[in-house]
Parts: structure tokens; sequence; C-alpha cells
């Protein structure tokens, strides 16, 4: 990101009215949430506006309801918000503006028009504050009401700090990254990562291959890879770029761990040739499993991986959905200097350098719209 984004630190919040785009996506069961972390991860941003703002407000979506779906109503984040804030929330089911001093909208999926970023619902959003605050990097790539609608309408629309955070954390990985700098990429599937692998291509010096996405490359230099994960509409991908001029940048796993005849992780050998490769880099990015790491007995690939990276004196970052379910698991979260909080976000960042939201947010500093 060259562009500067409009920071909440430059702008007159004291007797405003505040409306924050959470990440509240959180797991709900029987109605408790069940991962309390991402509210925990918007709490910096609040505790910074609480005291000044007049009135506090949230949105956020949860899963993908189509319409009004009871099972995924916001209405459990209530509970958890009010017992680390210490404050009541008012819990409201209609986009109307309130009295109350903080105040949880009902699922911004629920309202006709979210995801296809209707005018009249995004004006309805921005209607509720005079200072709209992004803060939902998960759903920054999401050109919706909420995340970019409302970005337009708001009299003021700035980033949150947990938005701020990630960008400039992602930034040292974009912007002028310390070479080697070194991408790690696996999971079950190339046809969704191909353009963040083409872009990454451009960029890294190594690109190491791991995980089902594998397969299809090894298959592209004449592996048999027998009843593996393969993408067959992907083969031509595969050998477009093991035939090209970065192929000499990609490092594919040279042992596997099979169960009958499929390929489950990677072997010991290539655990050692990418801990060494990685060894070597300055920047390391991680996104992907090496395995079908659910089950234990396939997880040493990824987990080896992750201990290269954390160990490594390299800046490292990491982002995925089941990524970061596999750090859990390992217990190896420590030593990756960043850890992002985006599944489909990070990787779209990683690829473009920018997002729906985050161009949504500078055009309204380059338009000139009200700055203190
Ligand atoms: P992330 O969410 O971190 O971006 P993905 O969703 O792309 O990761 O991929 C994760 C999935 O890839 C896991 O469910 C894992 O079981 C699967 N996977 C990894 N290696 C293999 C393999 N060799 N065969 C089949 N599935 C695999
Ligand atoms: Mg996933």
């Amino acid at each position: 990101m060259t562009l500067v984004l409009p920071s909440m630190r430059d702008i007159e919040l004291e007797g405003m009215r505040v409306l924050i785009r959470e990440d509240f996506n959180v797991p709900v069961v029987a109605g408790k949430v069940t991962n309390t972390a991402r509210i925990k991860a918007a709490l910096p941003t609040i505790k910074f506006i609480l005291g000044k703002a007049r009135q506090i407000c949230f949105m956020s979506h949860l899963g993908r309801p189509s319409g009004i779906e009871p099972e995924f109503s916001l209405y459990p984040v209530i509970n958890v918000l009010q017992e680390m804030l210490e404050i009541p929330v008012h819990f409201s089911k209609t986009l109307t503006s309130s009295i109350e001093p903080l105040v949880l909208y009902e699922n911004v999926r629920f309202f006709p028009g979210e995801s296809t970023n209707d005018l009249s619902l995004a004006k309805k959003m921005a209607d509720l504050c005079d200072v709209f605050v992004m803060d939902a990097f998960g759903s920054a790539h999401r050109a919706h009401a909420s995340t970019v609608g409302v970005i337009e309408n708001a009299p003021q629309a700035v980033a949150g700090l947990l938005l701020e955070n990630e960008i400039s954390n992602l930034d040292r990985v974009m912007v002028n990254p310390a070479h080697p700098l070194v991408a790690v990429i696996g999971g079950s599937k190339i046809s969704s990562k191909m353009q963040v692998i083409s872009s990454l291509l451009h960029r890294v010096d190594k690109l190491i291959i791991g995980g089902g996405m594998a397969n299809t490359f090894l298959a592209a230099i004449g592996h048999d890879i027998k009843n593996s994960l393969f993408e067959q509409d992907m083969l031509d991908f595969a050998i477009n770029i093991m035939q090209g001029d970065m192929a000499a940048k990609i490092a594919l796993p040279t042992d596997m761990v099979w169960q009958d005849d499929k390929i489950m992780d990677i072997g010991d050998k290539s655990c050692a040739n990418f801990a060494d490769i990685i060894s070597n880099a300055k920047t390391v990015l991680w996104n992907g499993p090496m395995g079908v790491f659910e089950e234990p007995r396939f997880a040493n690939g990824t987990v080896q991986v992750a201990k290269s990276i954390a160990s490594s004196d390299a800046y490292s970052i990491a982002g995925g959905g089941d990524t970061l379910a596999a750090l859990e698991t390992a217990r190896i979260s420590d030593g990756i200097d960043y850890i992002s909080t985006g599944g489909g976000a990070f990787l779209e960042y990683i690829e473009k350098g920018t997002l729906p939201a985050i161009q949504a947010l500078t055009r309204k500093v380059v338009h000139g719209i009200k700055t203190h």
C-alpha cells in the first residue's frame, strides 16, 4: 500500500456517533459463542473510542445466511461484548438510530442489499453515524454495503486500529520486503489460489508449494500421483509454470506420505529441504497446510514447516482459515511474527496489495472529505 489510510487518530471523535464495522463472525453453538478471539481483537479500537464518542454502534456479518435465519443472529455476541467491556450493550434488530450509548445491530446479511452493495442500504447505515470506522479486515475484500457503500456515504470514514495493524504488517511483505522472500503455499486446491500464486511468483525468490495442490504440479512434471487429489483443469496452469522462466523459483515436495494410493502429507526429505530454504529467508509468508493435518498422522509436514518458520530469523507472517487452525493445533503460533485475522482478505491483499474497502477509504481522503 503506497496510499495512506485515513486513521482514527487523526479525526475528532469527541461527542460523535461512531459506527464500527467489526468482524464478529464467530462460531456459535447452541446460542453461545465458542471462540471469542475475533471479539477480543476488536477491543483496542473500541477502547480507543469509548469515553470520547457520544455513541458507539457495532455492525458485523455472521456466517452465510440467506435472508433472516435465526441461527445466524448476532445476538449471542452481546453477552461476550458486555462481559469484555463491562458496560451494557443494546441489541437492535433494525438499522434505526437509537439513543443507547452502545448498540449492536443484527447480522448485516439479514438486510436485503448487503452483498449487492445496495445504495439505499449503504445510506441507511451511513445515516447511523458521524464517523464510520472500518475495522473488519476479514471482510475488507468484499464490496458490500457494510464494507464499501457505507464508507462512500458516511460523513467521515477511517480505518480502525485492527485494520491498520493488519495492513502495516502485510505491507512488510508487500512493499520492499527484505530478501530472500520465501512464500510457502499449501492447502487443497490450486484453483482457489491461482491468482495469488501467479502474483507471488514474480515477487518471491522461492515459492514452496505443498499440500494437495502440489499434486497437480507433480503430475505436470511427470510424477505418478495415482489417485491423489488432482485438478485436471489446472494442469495447463501448472505445466506453464513448470516449463516457464520462473520454474527455478518453485520448490515441490520430493517425497510423500501415502495412504493407499493417495498422497496425504509431505515426507521427511521435503520437510528438510523446505526447512533449508526457510532458514535462508529474510521474509517468509505462509498460507495453506502441507497435508491433511486434521488427521494427526498426516500433520507432521505442516508442523515441521511451521516450526521451521517459527525458528527462523526472518520476518514471518501467516494467514488462512485452515492455516490458523493448524497453528493452533501445533501450538507454535508464538514464533510467527504476525498472524493475520483474514482468510480470503489475506490472500487477496497478498495478490493485489489492496482491497475494495481499503480503496474506498483511500478515495475518501483523496476526494477531500473532511479530516482534522
Ligand atoms: P487455508 O484455509 O489455510 O487457506 P485451504 O483451505 O486452502 O487452506 O486448505 C486446507 C485443506 O487442505 C485442509 O482441509 C487439508 O486437509 C487439505 N489438504 C492438505 N493437503 C492435502 C492433500 N494432500 N490431499 C487432500 N487434501 C489436502
Ligand atoms: Mg480453508
